[in-house]
């Protein structure tokens, strides 16, 4: 299968002295940036030595991975080249803890109790070095409220230093049932951010079974209604597996009915990482064969005026009928084609898969689209 670009690569280093965030740019762009040259790394086609000034590294084991406007994390005694953002990407985040208060059991990213308070931090260094026109960035984790008043620093500084970027955040929405938190995190992103917040089912059992989190579902009723009354942009999303859609047009009908401030609701397929293939044996449908309970919540939620988008399922998986809600959701740099998609004519404008999706984890339905197909 074919693969984005790797968020790491190892070249030689020089001119750090700590762990330190900066900025590539051309000789061009560096002319004419604000920002101080202790934050710029330089770049040149060929990623030479030569520059001086600057701090710079030379042969990067993978060319490709570094490019201009990106930001980048180097380490004074090691090679280590981590991506921390990338100019022109759909894809990028702020990544803000490992930490999490539910435990999922789809979760592509398995929670580690760990202190990493420290990010704070880093996130405060990179916000000012990512591209002031960038239309959309992520916020994820883990839980990012966690962070508490930190999540709070880091919306101020995206307002401050970003302020027409869309900041899309995870959450689970439970911390939101915190009055003062919430406030505090709402008034903090302002209507620049909006919250994305998962649901698992349309009622407390199914939710809480499925988010590894007793009194979850009642937390997050609290967290959505603490949202809706300061005028939040919420999103819901539902991930897509044997046990979610089971009640999925239930559910749709729960969020239509209970929950009418939505302005967006993703419905998507799972991811193969972390906590989901261990579960593989309680979560695998494929999507096929749930394409009926997919096609009526779709259409039930569309057709009430909801927004609605359908992410990580190929094109050929779907009906026609849902094509138009379909998007190209997964991130670059863990996208990927079978190699059966190769004669595929919509394979520009499909999902395609996630990396991790090998053949167990790919539809039957999975067969390249043809002109005539899509003619009929
Ligand atoms: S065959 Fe075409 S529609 Fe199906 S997954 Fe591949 S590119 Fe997408």
């Amino acid at each position: 299968m074919s693969l984005g670009l790797a968020k790491h690569t190892h070249a030689k280093v020089t001119g750090v002295e700590r762990v330190s965030l900066f900025k590539v740019l051309t000789i061009e762009e560096a002319d004419g940036t604000h920002l101080p040259s202790s934050s710029v790394l330089l770049w040149d086609d060929e990623l030479q030595e030569g520059a001086c000034g600057y701090t710079h590294i030379c042969v990067p084991k993978d060319p490709a991975v570094i490019r201009p406007g990106d930001v980048v994390r180097l380490r004074p005694d090691g090679s280590l080249v981590s991506i921390l953002y990338r100019r022109g990407s759909r894809a990028n985040v702020l990544f803000a803890t490992e930490r999490c208060n539910s435990l999922c059991l789809m979760c592509s990213q398995p929670p580690r109790d760990v202190d990493d308070d420290w990010r704070v931090d880093e996130l405060l260094a990179l916000i000012p070095l990512i591209d002031k026109d960038d239309p959309q960035l992520g916020v994820t984790g883990g839980e990012p409220t966690l962070l508490g008043q930190g999540l709070v620093r880091v919306l101020d500084a995206c307002a401050q230093h970003l302020p027409t970027t869309h900041i899309h955040i995870l959450t689970n929405g439970r911390n939101f049932q915190d009055p003062g938190l919430a406030y505090d995190l709402i008034v903090a992103g302002r209507e620049q951010t909006s919250w994305a917040v998962p649901l698992a089912g349309d009622n407390p059992a199914m939710h809480d079974e499925i988010m590894g989190a007793p009194g979850g579902f009642l937390e997050t009723m609290r967290g959505l209604a603490e949202l809706a009354s300061h005028g939040a942009r919420v999103e819901v999303r539902v991930v897509l597996h044997a046990m979610s859609v089971q009640r999925l047009p239930q559910l749709a009908e729960f969020i239509y009915r209970r929950l009418p401030f939505v302005e967006h609701v993703a419905l998507m397929g799972h991811e193969p990482m972390g906590y989901t293939k261990g579960n593989r044996d309680r979560l695998w449908i494929d999507p096929i064969d749930y394409m009926p309970a997919l096609q009526a919540a779709t259409h039930h939620l569309a057709d009430r005026g909801l927004r609605v988008s359908i992410y990580n399922l190929p094109l050929c998986v779907l009906p026609k009928d849902l094509w138009p809600f379909a998007q190209q959701s997964i991130s670059d740099w863990k996208n990927s084609f079978a190699p059966e998609c190769a004669p595929c004519v919509l394979k520009d404008q499909c999902a395609g898969f996630f990396a991790s999706a090998g053949p167990a984890w790919r539809s039957r339905a999975v067969v390249p689209i043809t002109f005539e197909e899509i003619a009929a």
